[in-house]
């Protein structure tokens, strides 16, 4: 069951406003989860990581782009 695996990540474009889930269409910011995606290193010094997003609602994961 991978409940960890980065492997089926959605990737989506960012767009303006409200963010929303891809797979459910939830928007409710209180339903959506974010979290470091240490995957993805944005800045090598000092260390930043990219973020992640998950739907409280139908479980999805999306990184936005
Ligand atoms: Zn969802």
């Amino acid at each position: 069951m991978g409940e960890e695996s980065s492997g089926d990540i959605l990737t989506i474009e960012k767009h303006e406003g409200r963010r929303k889930c891809p797979k459910c269409n939830n928007e409710n910011p209180h339903m959506i989860y974010e979290s470091v995606d240490k995957s993805q290193i944005i800045m090598d010094y000092p260390r930043v990581y990219g973020k992640k997003y998950k739907c409280g609602q139908c479980g999805a994961e999306w990184r936005e782009v």
